[in-house]
């Protein structure tokens, strides 16, 4: 590393930026004054000698005070990590990930991309430059299986813990050994809020706590008389009925009162300012595995204690403000959990047991996981990466399990990938993936439900969804990638576009292992039925049997379901392969194709164990 004279320190105040050697910038006098008003301001001294004397920290404040923003800059001022040190710092999500990059290069002066950046799925923006990474945990995660030792940072950063997510809780227990075999690196571990004395046992005492002191502003709490049965409804209501109307313009802006609606990444990820009221209904959209008949959904769910008293803290930021909760305060004290279920054990693990093995983790039992996931979901995990071909009967990576983890997907869709040059299909193949990886390409507006409903059956295959997908594709192509077509056609222009990036990565990925990309020939019988082949190759787990009374089963786990109404097939085949089992008041399977129940012997043995 190139050394670099006149650091931060060298003049009084610096006018010379350290990382880029310009001159600072007006705009960054102006963000410095305001981030130094910031609570953590408050404590950067006493956070620096904390990170010089010890390998791990946490720190706790609340959602708002800099954490994100202005801990990495100041772990990147830190004595005793060289003049150029590399920090990571991780992210729950893509969005907060990206964000947190652009705010960050701005207040440090620099161009996004080159020293600060970031790194999500399908998504790099970074370079040879860059001292300062956001990305989300489960890259850093994929960063690991290349460099177990993640020996390009000097310091990680884990933030938004208390989420809990899967690839967190994955990289705490892997970290932890890491932190052994490199002493000289350190770990921060930030959270808004969190069970500390949970945290710090993991550590085994040896992480100390420092808490930001907050300056939140008091909130009033008011709960309903009784119960709502329809929480959206109650939550419309209560912002129109409830309030007087909104205030006069201020500084010339429109007058009125600005309605947030959002999901709860604004619990304690994100800070939106200037928020004095808040509705909180109560719920929330949380993944649940179904280990018996191993589907995983999300589903709507009651929100914990500890979430409640994060939507009520969001009107306090400001000034003194209101919370208004859609339930009774009976249910808060009686039904709410005080915290939710930690993802790990509330997840399918096929993708982290591969991601696991690929570290070198043998031993599934014994890795040190702050919460564990009961034994039968470890050994489901197991058995379909087995019966996928990724692990063989003694349970070690076989070179497709390794060529699989390569693709940051589904196992299943990583089998399809790996498999598709064997049937001649690998262009196709990865245009479905891509598809199926994307929000849904189907535009549905409200006023134009029927138009978009001729729309979509124009591009409808026959024989299945998956099919569909490729046609829209190709469609999208063969327009030059128009927004004005994709508008025209009630096509989501940026899920295509979202989709035409992911499969240059996955051609990529398959290219370096030298996969051969190809196409059956259009003309042939044999077009369909080799794409069909190399899908049920990966899939053949998600297949369902019509049953005589119009319901169809699936073959894995005796559900018996219908074909979402979306589909584009104009009969009910015998045998199906579907994407997604989706449960609401009845159960649904989506993106369905048809496929031959011979194919399924034919492209996979194992199908008869099932
Ligand atoms: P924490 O991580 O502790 O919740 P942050 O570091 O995210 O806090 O935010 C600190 C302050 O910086 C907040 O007042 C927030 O509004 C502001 N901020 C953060 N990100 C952005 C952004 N992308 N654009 C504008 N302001 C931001
Ligand atoms: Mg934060």
């Amino acid at each position: 590393r190139a050394s670099i004279s006149g650091g931060a320190a060298a003049a009084n105040p610096p006018r010379i930026n350290r990382w880029n050697r310009r001159p600072y910038s007006a705009r960054y006098l102006k963000l410095l004054k305001k981030r130094r008003a910031l609570p953590v301001w408050q404590q950067k001294d006493e956070f620096l000698r904390a990170l010089r004397d010890n390998q791990t920290l946490i720190l706790v404040g609340e959602t708002g005070c800099g954490k994100t923003t202005q801990i990495p800059q100041f772990v990147l001022e830190a004595e005793g990590l060289g003049d150029r040190p590399v920090v990571a710092c991780t992210q729950p999500s893509r969005i907060t990930a990206m964000l947190a990059a652009r705010h960050v290069a701005q207040e440090m002066d620099v161009t996004v991309g080159y020293e600060v950046g970031y790194s999500v799925r399908f998504e790099h923006c970074w370079s040879r430059k860059t001292v300062l990474k956001y990305l989300t945990d489960g890259m850093l995660l994929r960063e690991a299986m290349a460099d177990p030792l993640l020996e390009k940072y000097n310091v990680i950063i884990l933030d938004e813990v208390h989420d809990r997510t899967l690839a967190t809780d994955v990289l705490f227990a892997h970290l932890k050994e890491v932190l052994k075999k490199r002493p000289g690196l350190k770990l921060v571990v930030m959270s808004a809020y969190l069970e500390a004395e949970k945290f710090q046992g993991y550590f085994s005492g040896a992480a100390p706590l420092m808490k930001v002191h907050g300056r939140l502003h008091p909130v009033d709490i008011f709960y309903t008389q009784k119960p709502e049965r329809d929480y959206l409804e109650a939550a419309i209501r209560t912002a129109l009925k409830v309030f007087e109307p909104g205030p006069p313009s201020l500084r010339g802006g429109p007058p009125g009162r600005k309605i947030v609606v959002s999901t709860n990444i604004a619990e304690t990820s994100l800070t939106i300012d200037g928020i004095v009221y808040v509705i909180d209904p109560g719920f929330t959209k949380h993944k649940v595995y179904n280990l018996r008949i191993r589907v995983e959904s999300l589903l709507v769910s009651p929100i914990c204690k500890g979430s409640a008293n994060q939507r009520a803290d969001c009107a306090g930021r400001t000034r003194p403000g209101k919370c208004f909760r859609l339930y009774t305060d009976k249910s808060f004290n009686e039904d709410l959990q005080p915290q939710t279920y930690p993802e790990i054990l509330r997840s399918n693990l096929a993708y982290t047991v591969l991601i696991l093995k690929k570290l070198g983790v043998d031993d599934l039992v014994h890795f040190d996981f702050m919460d564990y996931p009961a034994p039968e979901t470890l050994m489901r995990a197991l058995e379909v990466l087995n019966y996928l071909g990724a692990f063989d009967d003694e349970g070690n990576l076989t070179p497709l399990g390794e060529m699989m983890s390569e693709f940051p997907l589904d196992p299943q869709m990583s089998k399809m990938l790996v498999i598709s040059s064997k049937y001649n299909c690998s262009n196709e193949i990865a245009t479905i993936a891509a598809m199926l990886s994307a929000q849904n390409c189907f535009l549905r507006p409200r006023e134009a439900r029927k138009a978009a409903g001729e729309a979509r059956v124009r591009f409808g295959h026959i024989d299945g969804d998956h099919l569909t997908l490729l046609n829209v594709y190709h469609a999208y192509k063969q327009n030059d990638e128009d927004p004005q077509w994709c508008y025209d056609h009630f096509i989501n222009a940026r899920a295509l576009k979202y989709a035409d990036n992911v499969r240059r990565q996955l051609v990529g990925i398959m290219t370096r292992f030298g996969l051969k990309m190809c196409s059956p020939n259009f003309n042939s019988s044999a077009y369909y039925a080799n794409i069909i082949k190399a899908l049920a190759a990966g899939y053949f787990m998600q297949v369902a049997l019509l049953e005589q009374n119009g319901h169809y089963r699936t073959v894995k786990n005796n559900q018996i379901v219908d074909l979402h109404p979306s589909n584009s097939m104009y009969h009910k085949p015998e045998w199906v392969i579907f994407d997604e089992f989706v449960l609401t008041t009845r159960n649904f399977i989506r993106t369905v194709t048809d496929v031959r129940g011979k194919w399924l012997i034919d492209v996979a043995p194992q199908s008869t164990l099932l």
